[in-house]
């Protein structure tokens, strides 16, 4: 049996005649002439099977829904690996191992519709020669179709092109590579324009920083020199080490530090910059005394200087960095500081001074060992002030702690000034000590402390104490001859009178005023042992001051043709005071304003209450006046003007003393304007209503 037998050629003869020349030119030829002469003269059918069999495009023919092979070549066969033995049988029981691949779907779908299907480059994984491997293959199913249209037999053809397909492969592999090549490429030439970017943003930065620590460099308050090499030239010397080397900026750069500054000759700095280059390690002075370059001349000055190896990356000495620091004027300070300090602290020994230092905010309270043993503090102790308190006798303790509140208070002058008597423990007397102070304060004035000394008085109140016992013995022992010698004088001038002898009433006159001076004198010595024994008090009464002043003028013009005595009072004014005390006050005061002033000048005592508060009294002379230095003091007991002209007149610089205490206790003020030579007025200010202030 032929094999075109097989595929029941005589049923569709009649339509249809495949005719394969080869795979590249298939061709049929449709609606053939059945006429079997005609057949005869154009074709042969062995000849066609022939040709399709020994055809090397492998060609198959289907038939049935199940795809039975009617016909397979040669090519078809080895294309699936298998033998003549398929022929007649399902394609999926010819080649199982098609099963599960989309091949017989295809077909039947071809079966079905009867359009050809075709397709290049597909798999088909196939078993030959054992081998399951997968290859390439151009197919096509064509439907051949029966005078009804329908298919009544599928034509397969295919075409292994695996190594088309494998080359196609490595090409689009290949191309794929390349493009993961330029990508790859294409990124990094995206990272390289970025690390670029980065780097030239570095280098802007560096360059920033370099000027940035060139500017401190150039700007900074020390002298900073960098040297370079062996030879140490010059490279960086900023204005501070220019000013201190007394060089220009032209002169030393670029040049070795050895000749840029020749008058190191001889000095050490050389051959540190030559140790600390060679051995890598710093040199560190401080206060070291150096001769410096000063306008050609050479001049000492005391430094702080540091000689800084400075390392390459390769820890190899590139250079050595300079840092140098003029301190002449501060050690010279602090050599006078300290000076001064050790003279204080002698002088603080030998006047016998404790020292006493108290910190507000901590309660601290300390001072040198002489203040310590007074408290009965140990040398190592620095206390809270209430235990320094406790060592004040119980009745100056709350005075003591009251002038401190006062002193530190932000309305006072932070002065501290008063005498108190302490006992610490152990001590069997009780000391009286003058303490002087001062607050002080930082620059947000804040207090930080109140510092100050404490002298030892007890020796001396003892002394003035028995001084003024003995005044006050003489004075009152005095006033009895004096008293009598008065009387005396009085009935003398009275029998003078009557004789009317004038002469000796003149010269009784005179004498009679003598005595006077001398009882004033004595009343005034007599004051002040009873001030001092607080034995001094106030007769206070309402009195108009109109009248006084009235009473003084009568009195004053009488006795007084030396100067010209004013009185001026203008209209009454009632004031509460010790009526005697203050006609004494005004009287030492017109008293001084003659004897300090020149014979014939005007005297002018008046009196104002402006705000009906205070009245103020004015005495004002044409005398010699005084000087500021001693406007100070003239209230001071027992002082006296040193001056030629004031040396001259007698006194005992009492008068203005007893003025203040008395002006004083009254709760009022003295003060004084004054210039040389030209006068003085004393101002006595006292409150107007100080009735209901307690008496003395
Ligand atoms: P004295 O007894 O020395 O006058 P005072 O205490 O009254 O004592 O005065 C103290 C010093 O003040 C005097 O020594 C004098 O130098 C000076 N003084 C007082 N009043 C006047 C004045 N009106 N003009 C110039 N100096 C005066």
């Amino acid at each position: 049996m032929s094999l075109f037998n097989c595929f029941k050629v005589s049923d569709c003869l009649n339509d249809y005649l495949l005719f394969f020349v080869s795979f590249e030119y298939i061709y049929l030829i449709n609606h053939m002439n059945t006429d079997p002469k005609s057949q005869q003269t154009l074709f042969n059918e062995d000849l066609v099977i022939q040709a399709l069999q020994s055809s090397p495009a492998p060609t198959a023919l289907y038939t049935d829904e199940d795809m039975i092979i009617r016909f397979a070549n040669d090519g078809m066969l080895a294309l699936w690996g298998k033998d003549i033995s398929v022929i007649g049988k399902p394609l999926l029981e010819a080649v199982p191992e098609l099963e599960g691949q989309s091949f017989l779907s295809i077909l039947r779908q071809v079966w079905h519709s009867g359009k050809t299907y075709s397709v290049s480059d597909a798999p088909a994984e196939l078993i030959r020669s054992g081998v399951r491997s997968t290859n390439y293959y151009d197919y096509e199913y064509k439907a051949l179709l029966d005078q009804h249209g329908k298919t009544w037999c599928i034509l397969n053809t295919a075409q292994d092109v695996t190594p088309r397909n494998k080359y196609l492969l490595s090409i689009q592999q290949k191309d794929l590579r390349e493009q993961a090549h330029i990508e790859a490429m294409a990124s990094t030439l995206e990272e390289l324009r970025a690390t670029n970017e980065e780097l030239s943003a570095s280098l802007d930065l560096l360059a920033e920083s370099r000027e940035h620590v060139r500017t401190i460099i150039e700007q900074a308050p020390v002298g900073i020199a960098m040297l370079q090499g062996p030879k140490h030239i010059i490279e960086i010397a900023n204005p501070a080490i220019l000013k201190i080397w007394g060089r220009n900026k032209l002169d030393v750069e670029g040049l070795s530090h050895e000749s840029a500054r020749p008058e190191m000759a001889g000095q050490p700095v050389n051959k540190w910059l030559t140790d600390v280059f060679e051995t890598g390690l710093p040199k560190v002075n401080n206060e070291f005394l150096v001769k410096l370059n000063d306008n050609g001349q050479l001049r000492e000055a005391i430094v702080n200087s540091i000689y800084q190896p400075v390392f390459s990356s390769h820890n190899e000495v590139t250079g050595v960095l300079v840092i140098l620091e003029e301190i002449t004027e501060q050690v010279l300070e602090r050599r006078r500081n300290e000076k001064n300090q050790h003279m204080l602290s002698m002088a603080i020994d030998a006047g016998g001074l404790a020292t006493f230092y108290y910190e507000p905010e901590t309660g601290l309270f300390s001072g040198n060992n002489l203040l310590k043993e007074w408290f009965g503090l140990s040398h190592e102790e620095n206390v809270d002030l209430s235990i320094a308190l406790a060592a004040i006798i119980d009745e100056d303790r709350e005075r003591v702690a009251a002038a401190i509140v006062q002193s530190l208070d932000n309305q006072s002058d932070g002065n501290y000034s008063i005498e108190y008597r302490i006992q610490g423990p152990g001590q069997h007397s009780t000391r009286l000590v003058q303490a002087r102070g001062k607050v002080f304060y930082d620059s947000t004035r804040k207090i930080t402390s109140l510092n100050g000394t404490l002298r030892d008085i007890t020796e001396q109140k003892k002394d003035e104490q028995r001084k003024d016992d003995f005044i006050a013995m003489v004075s009152h022992e005095l006033k009895t001859p004096l008293t009598s010698l008065t009387a005396y004088l009085q009935l003398l001038e009275r029998k003078a009178i009557a004789a009317e002898n004038t002469q000796q009433q003149s010269t009784i006159e005179k004498s009679i005023k003598q005595v006077l001076r001398m009882n004033a004198l004595i009343n005034g010595f007599l004051n002040i042992s009873r001030l001092d024994s607080g034995r001094m008090s106030l007769q206070k009464s309402d009195f108009d001051l109109q009248v006084l002043f009235h009473e003084l003028e009568e009195e004053m013009t009488a006795t007084i043709h030396t100067h010209r005595i004013i009185f001026e009072s203008p209209e009454p004014l009632s004031i509460h005071a010790d009526r005697e005390k203050i006609s004494q006050v005004i009287q030492n005061l017109v008293g001084n304003a003659m004897k300090y002033s020149p014979m014939g000048t005007e005297i002018v005592i008046n009196y104002s209450a402006p705000g009906g508060k205070d009245v103020a009294i004015h005495v004002k002379d044409q005398g010699m006046g005084i000087a500021e230095d001693d406007q100070q003091q003239i209230f001071e007991r027992f002082y006296r003007v040193e001056s030629s002209q004031a040396g001259s007149i007698a006194g005992f610089g009492i008068g203005l003393y007893l003025c203040r205490e008395i002006i004083e206790l009254h709760k009022g003020v003295i003060s004084l304007e004054s210039s040389l030579g030209t006068g003085t007025t004393f101002i006595v200010e006292l409150p107007l209503k100080i009735s209901n202030l307690a008496s003395f």
